[in-house]
Parts: C-alpha cells; structure tokens; sequence
C-alpha cells in the first residue's frame, strides 16, 4: 500500500492532522490501538480562555478560539454532527480573596470576564458563600462524538488499522518510510503519550502529567452545557451525567485511577452540591504535556520524513486543530511552523544519538 503520510495515533491530534491531510488532498493511512485512557478519550473538552489563580489569558487564545471554532464546525459539517457549543464558565470564587482577584482582573480583562446579573441564582443546585464570576466565551467540545464520528468514516474509507504500531519494524530510506506492506512519504507521530519512548523523539522535554476524573450521576442541575467551577470543574455531558475533575499530578507512582482521588473529589462534592450523586466512573490518563508548555510540531531534525505532532498538555482541544493545520500548510507549501511550536527549537537535543 502507498501513501503520502503513515499517521500514528487517532486523539484529537491524529483526527484534525487526518482532517487537514483530506483537505489538501493528501493520501494518508491512521494507525490507532484504541486505548480507552487515552488523554482525548478522558478530557473534558473544555477551551477555557483563561487560566490559574490570577486568570490570566491563556497563550494566543484569541487567534488559537477563533481558529478552533471555524475548525469543529467544518469538521462537525463533514461527519453530520455537532461537536462545539459556545459556553460560560460560572466560576465560584472559593474565598473573599478570590473575588477581589476577579473583580480586579475584570477591569483589565473584560474580553473573558464578567460579573452576572444575580450572584445568588445558582443557589437551589451549589452551596456557595462568596458570589461567582462569569468566564466567557468558552467553548466545550463533545470528544467523544467526535473521535467517534471520524473513527468511522476512517473504518469506513479503509483509511484506519486498528492496531498497535510497532516502532522497530519501521524502516526510514532516503525518500520516505517503510512500514510493513506500507510505503509513505511521511510518518507523524500523534501517539501521545507513547512518543516519550520513541527513539527519535524520547529526547524532547516531555513533562508527564496523569489527571483524573469522576463521572458522576444527579439530578435537578439543569443540562444547560453550562460549566461549573470551584477548584474543580463539572462539566455536563448528557442525561444527567457530569464529568467532574480534575488532577494534575506530576509524580506519579502509576497511569490507574487512585483511592485517593475519589475520596477526596466526593467530599467536595458533598460539600459543593445540593443534590444528591452518584459516582458511576473513575478514570485517569496521563496528558502529554511539555516542561516549557508549548506544542512539539514539526519533522526531526536529521529524519526529514519524520515528524511528531504532540505535546499539547492541558489544552489539545485548542491547539490540536491549529498547529495540525500549520503542519500540513508546512508540507504543502513550505509554510514554517511557529517558532515556539516548531521542534527545530531542540535540534541540538534531537541531533545527540
Ligand atoms: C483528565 C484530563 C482532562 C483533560 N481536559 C482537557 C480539556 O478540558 N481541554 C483540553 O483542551 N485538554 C484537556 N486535556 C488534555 C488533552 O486531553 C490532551 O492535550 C490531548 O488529548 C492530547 O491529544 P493527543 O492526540 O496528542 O494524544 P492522545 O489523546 O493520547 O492520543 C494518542 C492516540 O495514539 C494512540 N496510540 C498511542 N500509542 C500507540 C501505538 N503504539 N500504536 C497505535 N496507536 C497508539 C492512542 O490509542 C490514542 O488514540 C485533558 C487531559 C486529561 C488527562
């Protein structure tokens, strides 16, 4: 079989690099294991505008939100479904302090931040005693339905091998790469978390990072896709279902869920809702972050045919589609990467043997 890009991974990354390759009208063949706990396959599929303590913008987001919206609209159209709902963040403030923090950074800030009408409206479903904020736009994005959706339009165009690529069978030439019975021009790497052991790539800065989330049951608080959040997030998903999380733990002893987690997540919730819940689920997944929290995007150094497209963190959802499309408008027409993105920033590290 011959095509011009052999993709490695179906997360969010390896879906919009597939969307961009179709586009340019580029042959392409994804090779995906179906690993439940993946990263895209645990996410909320939240785009928050801003971030941390002090809610400060999160890196390029305007250009990065607008990008992404025109991106799952034009991929939702082409699967016949709908992927992103433009949302608001009801942002309770945890202490006094906190408020002041938000009420000092909506005077900069008021692009991303406001006050509602009435503080005390989400009083018959939340105990809260300090008000709340408003962030907004944010968008939410339906993974599942998504990676679902594509999945099978890859099955469907003979354009997926469901199973688990083997990196010592690869073979590179000088004009592209073998892989079993396939010839390609071009490998990328979307495999997330496994590029920390490719031996091409095992060099870059990643920086592990294992979140995880409880799927929990309750009713009575409207599914209205609004997101809720008091240190952590309740995200609504479908039949009054909610995704509730999550972790960032940088030390880690293993990827399973943990006690202690569940534990401590349920007493917040008893503390925070006024409805009754049940947990249903527990999962966990390692995010393929990056120690200086930018992207890892463009082709190696000293394997031209080689490329890797990861290291998206806490925010694939945002920057999978933009920095996809910058690879593929790399490849078609020489365009650079963005400098911070590009992986020629480590070529010294990626040249060591
Ligand atoms: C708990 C949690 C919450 C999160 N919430 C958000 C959020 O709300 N918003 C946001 O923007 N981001 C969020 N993230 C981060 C986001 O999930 C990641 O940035 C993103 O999913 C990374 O996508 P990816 O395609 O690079 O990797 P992955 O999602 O890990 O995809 C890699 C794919 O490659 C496949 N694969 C791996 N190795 C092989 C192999 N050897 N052979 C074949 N296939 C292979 C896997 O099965 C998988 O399908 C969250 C992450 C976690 C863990």
């Amino acid at each position: 079989m011959k095509v011009n890009m052999l993709v490695i991974g179906q997360g969010i990354c390896g879906t919009f690099l597939s969307h961009y390759l179709e586009k340019a009208g580029l042959s392409f063949l994804v090779i995906d294991d179906a690993r439940p706990q993946s990263a895209s396959r645990t996410a909320a599929g939240v785009i928050n505008p801003v971030t941390g303590r002090r809610l400060v913008k999160t890196w390029m987001i305007e250009e990065l939100m607008d990008f992404a919206r025109k991106a799952y609209e034009e991929i939702g159209i082409k699967l016949g479904i709908q992927c992103l709902t433009e949302t608001s963040i009801v942002d309770f403030f945890p202490t006094p302090r906190m408020r002041l923090t938000f009420l000092e950074r909506q005077k900069e800030e008021s692009t991303f931040l406001a006050m509602p009408v009435d503080e005390k409206d989400h009083l018959q479903n939340f105990h809260y005693e300090f008000g709340y904020g408003l962030i907004k736009p944010a968008l939410l994005i339906d993974l599942s339905s998504l990676l679902n959706a594509f999945r099978k339009k890859l099955s469907a165009a003979g354009q997926l091998m469901e199973s688990i690529f083997e990196i010592n069978a690869l073979k590179l030439s000088e004009n592209g790469i073998k892989y079993q019975d396939i010839d390609a021009e071009w490998i990328i790497f979307c495999d997330g978390t496994t590029s920390f052991t490719n031996p091409e790539f095992r060099n870059l800065p990643f920086a592990p990072n294992k979140g995880e989330v409880l799927i929990i049951e309750t009713e009575g608080i409207p599914m209205t896709k609004t997101i809720y959040k008091k240190g952590i997030s309740l995200v609504p998903l479908e039949n009054n279902l909610f995704w509730v999380g999550s972790s960032y733990d940088w030390e880690f002893k293993n990827e399973a869920p943990d006690r202690i987690f569940r534990e401590r997540t349920e007493l917040l919730l008893l503390d925070w809702l006024k409805r009754p819940f049940t947990i249903l689920d527990h999962r966990a997944a390692v995010r393929p972050a990056t120690l200086e929290r930018r992207p890892f995007v463009g082709f190696h150094p000293l394997y031209e045919h080689v490329g890797i497209l990861n290291g998206m963190g806490t925010k694939g959802c945002s920057l999978a589609p933009y920095f996809s499309n910058q690879l593929v408008e790399n490849i078609v027409t020489q365009k650079p990467v963005l400098p911070e993105a590009d992986i020629r920033r480590f070529s010294k590290i990626l040249s060591r043997p």
